[in-house]
């Protein structure tokens, strides 16, 4: 591993680390379901994109491992008693 010359100064480090700071996400309202979502991204919540169903299939497994986890919970509901 190389080592540095010489040992940058304090005020250097300073100035170079004033630009690390993590900037805030910032996020737009969905039109549909007024869930906060990612300016210019599908939302996630309901699937759309400008007023457009575009992941529907993304829905569908949703729904279906809400399902899944309804039947194994009654599952082992059952085994319980
Ligand atoms: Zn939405």
């Amino acid at each position: 591993m190389s080592v540095p010359a010489k040992k940058r100064p304090v005020g250097e480090k300073r100035r170079r680390a004033a630009h690390f700071a993590l900037k805030k996400i910032k996020y737009a309202s969905c039109p549909k379901c007024k869930k906060p979502k990612l300016p210019h991204a599908v939302c996630l919540f309901c699937g759309t994109y400008q007023g457009r169903e575009v992941l529907k299939s993304h829905l569908d497994k949703k729904e279906l491992k809400k399902a899944q986890k309804q039947k194994a919970r009654a599952a082992e509901k059952q085994q319980g008693r």
